[in-house]
């Protein structure tokens, strides 16, 4: 199934590549660029292969943009070390809600990789997220919650029969 769906992807991502250099061509002033603090030269597909959600136009058109800054991945990843850290000088660290094992911001943000610097850190600040280790955690969790509010729904039930009868 993850296999079918990884070829699928591998298209997908062929063809934004194809329609990304037609488009290139018709583009007069195309940007060289290089990464903001390193000055290592970048390249548009790699930042497309980074960016696969979106269209071949957006990429093209982020790409064009003046004012916007772009860096390479190691310089990415350091940049994404350090407002993980300044997260963490605000919030060090939280509990697992099921095993209660303490949670930095590091892991957090690894068990909630598809989540933007700003959301991460507007959910690790809000103190009604449920923070857990991992899947399992999670799972455990609602698996007791669930089956918590089943007796107690059964118990309630129980008493309205009860009720009923006398
Ligand atoms: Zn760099
Ligand atoms: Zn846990």
């Amino acid at each position: 199934m993850s296999l079918f769906f990884k070829k699928l992807n591998n298209a997908d991502l062929w063809n934004k590549i194809q329609k990304l250099r037609q488009l290139i061509q018709t583009e007069d002033n195309f940007k060289k660029r290089t990464c903001w603090k390193c000055g290592k030269d970048l390249n548009i597909y790699d930042f497309l292969s980074d960016n696969v959600d979106f269209t071949p136009e957006y990429i093209l058109k982020l790409w064009q943009t003046s004012i916007l800054e772009f860096h390479c991945c190691e310089c990415f990843r350091y940049l994404k070390i350090n407002e993980l850290n300044s997260i963490a000088n605000e919030l060090k660290e939280r509990k697992c809600l099921f095993c209660e094992a303490s949670i930095d911001i590091i892991k957090f943000s690894k068990f909630h990789n598809y989540l933007k610097i700003f959301e991460l850190r507007s959910l690790w600040l809000d103190s009604n997220f449920q923070v857990f280790c991992d899947n399992l955690c999670q799972r455990k969790y609602y698996k007791i919650y669930y089956d918590f509010l089943k007796k107690s729904k059964l118990n309630k039930e129980k008493q309205l029969k009860i009720k009923d009868k006398n």
